[in-house]
């Protein structure tokens, strides 16, 4: 029988002091610069690619970890460093996943590796879904994906919208509907490899927060790809959209697992973020004077500081928990991983701001840190699912009632 504990074990607190290290010395010094620029930072990639942590190796292992840990761990740690760096390192882990979630083991041993390139030719990947009239509700994708048997080529027309690395991206991953009357069970996903003609990027967005994450639209006219580039196979989709067409319900439901699975990444970004924040406002609030003593000896600041600790833990715990059962493949019976995601993004929302009421004037001014972390908190509201998205998740999955 083994012992319940929740201490990390030596290769878990190596890896998190090592990430530590790299977010506190190279992503912290960068993110004031790279937010202000608006622009993909680079050399901070080049940087994380040269230490080993933009690599795909380093992804892979965190995938297969077998506690789950190790990929809350990356991201809650690189995002405490700086989100929209974070996101820029960790935005071509996006279109892995796509890959892992629909591709063959083949598939994504040719094709993950391209999303990181090397040290010294840095490439990206992106995943490709959202589109302008399609976001929550992603059944309703317009953007087909036509085949063409004699040729064995698909042909890919559409517009995707708000993809983070969106065309600057080697390579691409696009889901789009391949029988519209389908809708959400119609749909498969395309790899589209680096050079390939018909792809580009639309317009670029100006944004709040995550401003170092490049989102752009993805515009697809004509796009053409050999059969080779659809995740899964031929043979996998036919038999897919046969059950389907029959009515069957397994594959909408392997499509909600994986959701469930990945949401406690992004909510371990959450989770740094708000732990950057309140640490930031823990330190201010013995420093800084007012009326003769330290602000936090006032217990409207110290509760404060308080309940903001309690709430970063508490997300943290269901972040872990939901990893945990995505690794050891329990069923998510309660949307446990869409509950990290709306928790964690609800409270890096509400521990940002609490920092900036807790140092004032100097909290809302661009010299000090905290006013970014909560214009970056809020996108943990919006992408990967919304908060409400998450709250219809966890309310059908403890009802068992389709509530629209
Ligand atoms: C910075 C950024 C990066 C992104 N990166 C990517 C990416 O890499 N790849 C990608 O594919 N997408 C990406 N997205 C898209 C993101 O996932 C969508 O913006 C998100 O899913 C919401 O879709 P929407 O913006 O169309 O909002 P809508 O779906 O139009 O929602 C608008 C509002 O209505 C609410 N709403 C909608 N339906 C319901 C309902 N049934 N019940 C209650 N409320 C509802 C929503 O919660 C929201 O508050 C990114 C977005 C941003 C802003």
């Amino acid at each position: 029988m083994s012992e319940f504990s929740l201490e990390l074990d030596d290769d878990h607190a190596q890896v998190q002091k090592w990430l530590h290290d790299f977010a506190e010395g190279v992503m912290r010094p960068a993110a004031h610069e790279w937010d202000e620029r608006e622009e993909t930072p680079w050399p901070i990639i080049e940087e994380a690619a040269k230490v080993g942590i933009y690599s795909f190796d380093f992804i892979a292992n965190a995938f297969v970890d077998p506690a789950g840990l190790l990929m809350p761990i990356i991201n809650e740690e690189l995002c405490w460093g700086d989100a929209g760096i974070a996101l820029s390192i960790l935005g071509s882990t996006l279109a892995v996943a796509g890959i892992f979630a629909n591709g063959t083991p083949e598939q994504l041993m040719e094709w993950a590796p391209q999303c990181y390139g090397s040290p010294e030719k840095i490439q990206l990947g992106a995943f490709c879904v959202s589109e302008p009239d399609a976001g929550s509700d992603v059944s309703n994708l317009r953007t087909r994906a036509v085949y063409d048997e004699a040729t064995d080529t698909w042909t890919l027309n559409g517009t995707k919208t708000w993809i983070t690395n969106g065309g600057i991206a080697n390579l691409h991953v696009v889901v789009a509907s391949v029988d519209p009357e389908l809708r959400a069970r119609g749909q498969a996903s395309f790899v589209v490899p680096g050079g390939t003609p018909g792809i580009r990027q639309g317009q670029k967005f100006q944004k709040m927060g995550i401003r170092a994450s490049h989102t752009a639209e993805v515009i697809l006219e004509d796009c053409k790809v050999p059969g080779s580039c659809l995740l899964g196979g031929k043979q996998k989709l036919d038999e897919r959209l046969a059950r389907a067409r029959e009515g069957t319900r397994s594959s909408s439901q392997a499509a909600m697992a994986t959701f469930e699975a990945t949401r406690p990444s992004v909510g371990a970004q959450a989770v740094g973020i708000a732990r950057a924040a309140y640490e930031y406002a823990l330190q201010y609030a013995k420093e800084r004077q007012a009326f003769g003593r330290a602000i936090v000896e006032n217990q409207g600041i110290a509760f404060k500081l308080a309940d903001m600790k309690t709430a970063i833990d508490a997300a943290r715990l269901l972040v872990w928990r939901a990893a945990w059962m995505g690794a050891t493949k329990k069923p998510f019976v309660a949307g446990e991983g869409s509950m990290s995601k709306l928790f964690a993004g609800e409270t890096a929302v509400w521990v940002t701001e609490q920092a900036i009421q807790i140092m004032g004037g100097y909290g809302y001014v661009r010299e000090n840190p905290v006013e970014r972390w909560h214009r970056d908190s809020k996108i943990y509201t919006i992408f990967e699912g919304t908060s409400e998205i998450q709250r219809l998740v966890i309310a059908r999955a403890i009802s068992g009632h389709r509530i629209p």
